[in-house]
């Protein structure tokens, strides 16, 4: 995701004014990334539309750093989505019952361990665990382990089958032994089913706790948002649990967890590590989506480099007239990284209107590239040996008819001859697109 965006802004941070033109391209290409994130659609377009009508606003359009303010505006937005502020625990009542509810392997046992710990050190509380998966017995040892390692007691009662009387029974053992925070860590399914829900339903009406936290796997996508639903209907929780967030994880889940549940995501957990806790803040998941800082900064010198190189050696050989398909479909790729073709011609002054109604799509390229890839790696770069057997070959491969490949030869011979005497002026043809 960060990668997409990343490149969406960078559009704009290399534009010295911002226009109507490129605020649309910028704010379609986050929406795309957006989608490809997992978040839902609407969820997406509802944003970038919000996004739109800021940036596309005065102040951004007269701005000294437009890129950076609109970063901002989309930093800020995302931020907004996901809450505007961290919100804590409820402690108002003692002792304090927190409720753990989600699928098997999201993390909740985990997450149990590290919230005890989190709650002792850096809230100066006495919790209690209590483990209250009656169906597996290594669930109940996963958690005396865990619980051993933060020093935080573990109540566990392996012979009572029944989840709702273990934790009443932990709830008097607190009491009596002075513990303010329980943290009841329950069974989770595979999927999303009626015994499990009915299960958490009857420990929730039972004990009538202040805080029912539903933990779920970030890396997990769109079906998190599903999950995150069914458990919510069932349960009203009072917050989320990020948790794995230290994997390659999309940062579409947190987004549309909070839009589609409405309840705030507390914490986010990345690693097994037990103090690998965090308070979720808002502002920073915005920052991590969006990949700004250090990543953006690597990013674009990276690609700087990258780009210095490879005009450097294009330079040279088209002074040499040795340009060959090879190094045509690498500038092929090039643009169409950079985005539309229509959009990226619109963005010349003038020619926007211009073009408004020629259907420039970025398939336009598709029958080029097809034609080189017919070719093979020793013709690419040797165009001068593709004779009339050759070029037979090529149209078939494909889709074409000899007579277009005829075409794009001569074609392809001209540009060179034109691109090779254009270097020999210098100041024409800058390095940056040579020949395009
Ligand atoms: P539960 O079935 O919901 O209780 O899930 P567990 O707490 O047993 O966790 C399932 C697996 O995910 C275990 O292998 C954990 O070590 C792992 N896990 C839990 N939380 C995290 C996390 O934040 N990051 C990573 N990388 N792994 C985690
Ligand atoms: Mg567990």
């Amino acid at each position: 995701l960060s990668e997409r965006l990343d490149s969406a802004i960078k559009q704009l941070k290399g534009e010295g004014r911002i226009n109507e033109i490129n605020i649309a391209t910028t704010v379609k290409e986050i929406r795309r990334a957006l989608v490809d994130a997992d978040v839902n659609y609407k969820i997406a377009k509802e944003f970038t539309d919000k996004v739109k009508e800021k940036a596309t606003g005065e102040k951004v359009i007269t701005s000294v750093s437009p890129g950076q303010l609109m970063v901002k505006i989309v930093k800020d937005e995302l931020a907004e989505l996901m809450g505007g502020k961290e919100v804590e625990l409820d402690f108002s009542t003692k002792p304090t019952i927190i409720l753990i509810a989600g699928l098997q392997g999201s993390g909740k046992t985990t997450f149990s361990g590290k919230l005890a710990n989190f709650l002792k050190n850096k809230k100066s509380l006495r919790p209690l665990l209590v483990a209250a998966d009656i169906y597996r017995p290594a669930a109940m040892d996963q958690l005396q382990v865990l619980g051993e390692q933060v020093k935080v007691p573990v109540f566990a009662e392996p012979e009572n089958k029944n989840a709702v009387s273990i934790v009443q029974n932990a709830i008097a053992h607190a009491k009596a032994n002075g513990n303010n925070v329980i943290i009841i860590d329950t069974a989770g399914r595979l999927a999303v089913d009626e015994v499990m829900m009915r299960e958490v339903a009857d420990i929730k009406a039972a004990i009538n706790p202040q805080e029912i936290l539903f933990v779920v796997d970030s890396m997990t996508g769109q079906d998190a948002v599903n999950t995150a639903k069914a458990f919510n209907d069932r349960l009203d929780f009072t917050g989320v649990v990020l948790t794995k967030l230290d994997g390659d994880t999309r940062g579409g889940a947190a987004l549309s967890i909070r839009y589609v549940v409405d309840k705030p995501i507390k914490f986010v957990s990345m690693g097994e590590k037990l103090d690998t806790l965090d308070v979720f803040y808002p502002e920073r998941m915005a920052q991590r989506i969006l990949g700004m800082g250090d990543i953006t900064t690597l990013v674009e010198r990276a690609q700087a480099q990258y780009d210095e190189v490879q005009a450097k050696k294009l330079e040279k050989k088209i002074r040499a007239n040795k340009f060959d398909f090879e190094d045509f479909k690498e500038q092929l790729n090039q643009i169409k990284k950079m985005g539309n073709i229509k959009d990226l011609l619109a963005m010349i002054p003038g020619v926007g209107k211009a073009i408004k109604d020629i259907d420039i799509s970025d398939d336009a390229f598709k029958g080029i590239e097809a034609m080189i890839n017919s070719m093979t790696p020793e013709e690419r770069s040797n165009p001068d040996i593709i004779d009339t057997s050759r070029r037979k070959r090529i149209a078939k491969g494909s889709g074409k008819d000899v007579n277009e490949v005829n075409a794009f030869m001569k074609q392809f011979e001209q540009m060179k001859q034109m691109m090779s005497q254009m270097n020999k002026f210098k100041g024409m043809g800058g390095p940056g697109m040579p020949g395009m």
